[in-house]
Formats: structure tokens, sequence, C-alpha cells
């Protein structure tokens, strides 16, 4: 990596300011997942072992640039602390007086987390002021949220103009085990795009034809191919105006000879519910008022099994259907054990995605799963993530 990584510098009794991604799901004040905060675990525990006087910041939810009660940081403080087995310092700001004085008051080796950053609007508009308002108490700035690292926000971007900058462990992890499948994948190489929208996917898959040899396109986004196809899809969930789109891919796709793969056969379902009523029918018989659920049918699973079993690289990004409902999970679980079970390198990105190969049990068999919903997107594009982009060359 061009970039300065955290054993790049000296941080001994430094005040180290780390940006990490602690926007974890919460239920009625309860932190639902501490998969963020176990990824982040490494960076913290090496700057405390090192003597560093760590500052937590990072953003939770959508406050919309003001204070909002239930998405204060407290609940982090508290699951963190008992991950760290240590005490975590929670303050209700993130910059000025309170800051610098809590600061002042740390002793090296110890945490400090700091108030939700999206409480002020000058986070997501990268003011300059506010960041370096965030900056003011630091010696050093850690850029550890990968999962933030596709937005040009102050805690991300800002303030690396203010401090000497440099990548975490989660970051540079990531970073390595991104670019390693972009840069030299091992062939045959195939990607597996599922998911709700085309729009969300579509440079994704433009970029990939570069780089891949086979492409399977399954959940939601199937469907619009399908109903590019000229197949009624009833219904499902499609971008109906984007049928000319679905047909540039797939004749792209025969110029660049990468073998573009959908569905033969699907699970359709009488509405949208975990209890709806449900059939497998060919993808030429999809009943009017019934919806596509579950991209794979036994048919298609099938012919993906034989496909993802002879692989060398396969990354995967987005559900093949609607596996919060276990009815429509199916498809998406035998994927997941295929891509598991198979000899390939792997790598999983996406939000949701990464949550179903969890819920499926197959995590541990994967070699790499992104902590990043868009920012692993926006590198599948091809894109630089400004928040890469603003820390210090080696
Ligand atoms: P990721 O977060 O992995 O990038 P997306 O955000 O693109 O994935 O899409 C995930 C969502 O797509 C899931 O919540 C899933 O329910 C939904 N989905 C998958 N297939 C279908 C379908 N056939 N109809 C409706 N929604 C679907
Ligand atoms: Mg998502």
């Amino acid at each position: 990596m061009k970039k300065k990584v955290l054993k790049d510098i000296d941080c001994e009794g430094k005040k180290v300011l780390v940006r990490v991604d602690f926007n974890v799901p919460l239920d009625g004040g309860e932190v639902t997942d501490i998969n963020r905060l176990e990824a982040a675990e490494p960076t913290i525990r090496y700057l405390m072992d090192n003597d560093a006087k760590v500052i937590l910041m990072s953003h939770l939810g959508r406050p919309g640039g003001e204070v909002v009660e239930e998405l204060r940081m407290d609940p982090v403080a508290s699951e963190l602390a008992d991950l760290l087995g240590e005490e975590v310092t929670k303050i209700d700001d993130c910059i000025g007086e309170e800051v610098g004085l809590a600061v002042s008051e740390m002793a090296p080796g110890e945490v400090l987390l700091l108030e939700n950053t999206r409480f002020y609007p000058g986070e997501k508009a990268n003011d300059p002021d506010f960041a370096g308002k965030l900056a003011q108490p630091a010696d050093i700035f850690v850029m550890d949220a990968f999962g933030a690292a596709h937005r040009a926000h102050a805690s991300t971007v800002g303030v690396a103009r203010y401090l000497p900058s440099v990548a975490g462990f989660l970051l540079q992890r990531e970073l390595n085990a991104l670019g390693e499948v972009m840069e030299n994948p091992e062939h045959p190489f195939l990607a597996i795009m599922g998911g709700a929208k085309v729009s969300d996917k579509l440079e994704v898959i433009r970029n990939l034809y570069n780089k891949i040899d086979y492409l399977i396109v399954g959940g939601g986004i199937a469907n619009t191919f399908i109903a590019a196809q000229g197949y009624e899809i009833g219904e499902s969930l499609a971008e109906r105006d984007k049928l000319d789109l679905a047909r540039e891919l797939v004749a792209e796709a025969k110029n660049q000879n990468v073998e573009l793969i959908l569905p033969e056969d699907v699970v359709v379902a009488d509405r949208f519910a975990a209890d709806a009523e449900s059939r497998t029918v060919p993808i030429d018989s999809i009943p009017e008022d019934w919806q596509v659920l579950d991209a794979d049918g036994p048919r298609s699973l099938k012919k993906y099994k034989e496909i993802i079993k002879q692989m060398k690289t396969i990354i995967w990004n987005g559900p093949m259907g609607v596996f919060e409902f276990d009815k429509f999970a199916v498809g998406t679980n035998e994927i997941a054990k295929a891509v598991a079970e198979s000899e390939a390198h792997s790598v999983i990105g996406g939000g949701e995605s990464a949550s179903a190969v969890r819920k499926a049990g197959y995590a541990r068999q994967m070699d790499h799963i992104s902590t990043g919903g868009g920012a692993t997107l926006t590198f599948f594009e091809g894109k630089s993530l400004p928040a890469v982009e603003a820390l210090d060359n080696v």
C-alpha cells in the first residue's frame, strides 16, 4: 500500500484520534450486533498496548446534523468496554472544551469515545472548520472506518488535512484483501451479484467485466434481467425503466467474453411475507399476481454449484433472495454453502450479503468478509476511496 499505516508511526504517549465505524444496529437502546466493534478491536488494542491515548470517533445512524437522544454513543461505549475488558470513557460531545478537558485527563493506554459526529451538520458537509475542531485535541489521525471510507466527511477526510494521517489495521486488511482480488485474481474468476437494485450494482458489473470470466445474476436484480428477456415477472421487485440497461449489460458481457448466467427457475410467492404461499416455476411461467422472492430454483442452483466448484476466485455481493424470510433463504444459503466449500479464494462484500453468510453459518469458511457495504461497492467499481486518498503517502 502506498499509504502510511499504523506500524509506520510511533504512537507512545501520543493523543491518537481514531475514526472507527461504530455505526452499529440498535434496538431499544441495545447494540444488536458487535461485529463492527470486533473489527475495530485490533487497532484499538494495539494503540492501548503501545501507550497511546486512544480517542475514538464514529457516526451512528442518521441524526441529520442535530442531537438525537436515541443515537448517542453510550450503548456503544458499554459494549466496547465489555469487549475490551477495560474502562471506556464516553463524553457527550465530539468537539470543544469538554473534549479538550477529557483528553487532558487521559493516561496513556486509556480509551475515550466521543459523541456521534453526525450530531453536527459540519460532519457530512466536510466543513473545514468542524474538521479542525475534531483534529484539535489530537497529535495523530488513524483512519480505520473502512465502512465509511467512501464518504468524504469531516471525520473521514477533513481531519487528515490537520494531522499526520495513517491507515489502521482494519482499513489496511480490507484494502489488501479487496485489492488482491481486483488486481491479481486467479482464474477462472466468478462474480455473483444479487441484492435489491440493478442501478446500485450497474457500475460494479461494468467494471468487473474487465476482470471476471463468469457472472451469476441473482436476487432482486435478476428480475429486471428476466423482464428484459421479455418474460412476465408479475409483482416482483424490479426496475422496469432499466430493461434497456439490462439488455446492454447482457450484450456487453458477450463482447467482453464473460459468461453471464441468469436463473432458469425461481421461487415465487403470492405476497411479500415470511409465510406467503410459494412455488417453484421456470422463468417463463411466473404467475401474474405473484412475485419472485428467491431467484434460485433447484435447476438454477444445480447449475450454479457446478460452476462454483470449478472456480479459483469468487466475489459475491448481494443476497440471492429475500433471505430475511427463512422460506426464501434457500438460494442464498445454498450459494453460501457452495462458495464456502469450494476451493476458490472467496470474498464477500455488502452489508446484507455479509449478514446472510453469517446467518447461514459459513462466515468462517470464507477468505474475506468485508465490513463495508458502499465502500466495497465503490472499490469494486474501480474507484478510489476519498478517505484513503486523504492519508499520508509513504
Ligand atoms: P448488499 O447489502 O449485500 O449489497 P443489497 O443491499 O443490494 O445487498 O440487497 C439486499 C436486499 O435485497 C436484502 O434485504 C434482500 O431481502 C433483498 N432482495 C434479494 N432478492 C430479492 C427479491 N427477489 N425481491 C425483493 N428483495 C430482494
Ligand atoms: Mg445493503
